[in-house]
């Protein structure tokens, strides 16, 4: 049934896309329709058209490869499924609509209602008097279907343009705004449940994506790098390509457990953390930092060891799950297919390093202090991960 279609008509949400924004809006969304075609088996084109777009299979193609597609690209809010016909006559059309109806709803115990537009002014019909031939046509069909001109459970369009576009299924797309539309901002990716779910919600809102890794080889092994590239590639498949810049962490992560106290070693960790990934950030021109963190998730996610992370930060840090529950994030995870991946049981440097009893209410001016005792050679090492940052572009 599904080979009919071999165009759709891709909807999107109005608000915000009004006066010469449409235009960014609009390109975008063809940019990232294209963009996400582009893995499909089949060749398209993307118009856009009168406050439209619409994708045009122009070869044979992969049916429900190409909806899983277009349901990931941000800014779609649906998805129509359009059979195309030529004009050759309003019984032809009758015809042709009544097949449709049959194919698309065996069960005729429904109600619907025909909303026809011309794009075409020379077409004989006027919209209203389509409305109602089309309608008589398909009643006197299906005996048993009924019109609802309030609440219909199919509604019909039919759009006269150069040729005739028939549709009345809407999938549903995934909302936000298309990537481009907004800057670009820096994921803090860790092989967890929580960033990945970040990253993607940030990215809904049409924001790029980059993102940075800290590794503690050999403490942690090359599987656990590989499942945070996998990660990035789960969620490029939504925010497009991510440069991923994976940080060596070893020797700063050894200094900081020889030089400070090791309840505070997570949040050090942390600040360091922060401080590379927003010079990283500020590079490549990102103008903010997102981290999957939530309040009171664990002890370096307490409001005081929040206020720690952040003082080192001079670019706004995005927390978009920050008032989640875990079980929030997991659905959002399943929803977007990263959960498998995430809890695959891989060592992070985190808990490697991690003391049995970390402060839950760190001290600025202690904190402070601790880092102080870095000072020989804490630059130095900084700027030996900095520089031998191992970049990969997932996709
Ligand atoms: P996640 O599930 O995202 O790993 P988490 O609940 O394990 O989060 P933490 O380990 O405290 O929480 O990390 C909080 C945030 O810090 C993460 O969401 C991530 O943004 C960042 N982060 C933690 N570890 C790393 C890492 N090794 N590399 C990059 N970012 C990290
Ligand atoms: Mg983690």
């Amino acid at each position: 049934m599904n080979n009919m279609f071999k165009a759709f008509l891709i909807k999107y949400a109005e608000i915000g896309v009004k006066g010469k924004n449409r235009y960014i809006f609009e390109d975008a969304l063809v940019s990232q329709i294209n963009n996400a075609l582009k893995g499909v088996d089949g060749k398209f084109t993307v118009q856009k058209t009168t406050g439209r777009i619409y994708v045009q299979a122009e070869s044979e193609y992969d049916y429900d490869e190409a909806i899983t597609a277009l349901k990931r690209v941000f800014g779609v809010s649906g998805i129509c499924p359009l059979l195309q016909v030529e004009d050759t006559g309003f019984e032809d059309l009758c015809k042709t609509v009544i097949e449709y109806m049959d194919k698309m709803y065996p069960d005729k115990n429904t109600t619907f209602k025909v909303f026809s537009r011309r794009a075409r002014k020379n077409y004989p019909r006027s919209s209203q008097e389509i409305n109602m031939d089309m309608g008589e046509a398909i009643l006197n069909a299906f005996p048993e279907i009924r019109v609802d001109v309030h609440n219909p459970k199919i509604s019909l369009n039919i759009e006269v343009r150069e040729k005739i576009n028939i549709y009345s299924e809407i999938i549903p797309g995934p909302g936000g705004m298309p990537i481009g539309t907004a800057g670009k901002a820096m994921l803090l990716l860790s092989g967890g449940i929580d960033s990945p779910v970040a990253g993607y919600m940030i990215a809904k809102r049409g924001v790029q994506l980059e993102a940075t890794y800290f590794h503690a080889p050999p403490y942690t092994s090359e599987r656990a790098k590989q499942k945070v590239v996998d990660l990035a590639k789960l969620v490029a498949k939504y925010s497009g390509p991510i440069k991923l810049n994976i940080v060596n962490f070893t020797d700063i992560q050894l200094y900081i457990y020889d030089k400070c106290p090791h309840d505070e070693l997570t949040i050090i960790m942390r600040r360091y953390m922060m401080r590379i990934a927003e010079h990283f950030a500020k590079e490549s021109g990102c103008l903010g930092l997102i981290t999957g963190e939530s309040i009171g998730q664990v002890a370096s996610q307490t409001m005081q060891s929040l206020a720690a992370t952040n003082e080192v930060c001079t670019i706004p840090v995005y927390r978009p799950v920050i008032a989640f529950d875990k079980q929030d994030i997991v659905d959002i995870a399943c929803k977007i297919d990263t959960y498998e991946t995430s809890i695959l049981p891989f060592e992070d440097c985190c808990t490697i390093f991690v003391a049995k009893h970390p402060v839950t209410k760190p001290n600025l001016k202690v904190i402070n202090a601790s880092e102080r005792k870095l000072e020989e050679k804490i630059d130095e090492l900084l700027k030996k991960a900095i520089e031998s940052v191992e970049i990969i572009i997932a996709e």
